[in-house]
């Protein structure tokens, strides 16, 4: 998969060449291209933003420079892209999201700052390729930088060979519509608290049964809305038991 980012602030995407991402880069299973919108700018104090039609508080971004900057970003690899903004306006941004996105070959993510992006950028962009508007939550960010970091992560680690052991990602929270239950490793006490004994016992059918019943309790607990949205057949008569 390509990876591609405009911005304002490419240093912000420097935390993209560390760790697990930046060993799949390493290792060519991602390759990931920030740009500088500035690039595409023309006057001397490479404006990208400019006063809102209609009045009202802060600045818009220009379509002019985004406009070449996308032409210029899309020009660069043949392989079809799917368009990202981040919005808080946008369709949430799930797991499922990131499921479908990591079967594409070239995701182009467009970050945004002040009031956000001209909307004929991104009306314009649809007429030719598959775009998304996405919020990764309902709280209010300075600029899609950091949006982008989580959405690049949530999708990197899902392509072949970039997770160590991939059952981890099937196993993880949302995978089967209900958030993960608590994990333990040694010391068999720290603190004057023990792991549960079911975990000690060896027994492999206890074990997969008490993990979905805590996966349940603390889904129940703090995510009733993942309960609810689950499909009848996806709870069997022991989970209904519980
Ligand atoms: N005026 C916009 C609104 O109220 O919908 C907010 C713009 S926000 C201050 C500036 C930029 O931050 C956005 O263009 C977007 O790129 C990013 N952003 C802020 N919150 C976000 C969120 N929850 N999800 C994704 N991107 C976000």
């Amino acid at each position: 998969m390509r990876i591609d980012v405009v911005t304002i602030f490419p240093g912000y995407l420097a935390p993209l060449r560390e760790a697990l991402l930046g060993r799949a880069i390493e290792a060519g299973l991602v390759e990931v291209a920030v740009h500088d919108l500035r690039d595409w700018t023309h006057d001397v104090h490479q404006a990208v933003d400019d006063a809102p039609y209609g009045g009202g508080p802060g600045m818009v971004m220009k379509p002019q420079v985004w406009g070449e900057a996308l032409d210029a970003v899309l020009a660069a690899d043949e392989r079809p892209a799917r368009l990202v903004v981040p919005t808080p306006a946008g369709r949430p941004f799930r797991q499922s999201t990131a499921q479908a996105w990591a079967g594409e070959q070239r995701l182009v993510f467009a970050c945004g700052r002040y009031e956000g992006i001209d909307q004929r950028v991104v009306d314009e962009a649809a007429a030719r390729m598959p775009v998304d508007e996405v919020s990764i939550g309902d709280y209010v960010l300075v600029g899609g930088e950091v949006a982008v970091l989580v959405m690049v992560e949530a999708v990197a680690r899902l392509l072949p060979g970039v997770l160590g052991n991939p059952v981890s990602a099937e196993q993880d929270s949302f995978s089967d519509g209900l958030l993960e239950g608590p994990a333990y490793t040694r010391p068999l006490t720290w603190r004057g608290l023990s792991v549960p004994e079911v975990l000690r016992s060896g027994h492999h059918g206890a074990i997969a049964r008490w993990r979905r019943d805590r996966a349940l309790e603390r889904t129940a607990d703090r995510r009733p809305d993942l309960l609810a949205a689950l499909p009848a057949d996806a709870l069997d008569a022991a989970d209904r038991a519980f």
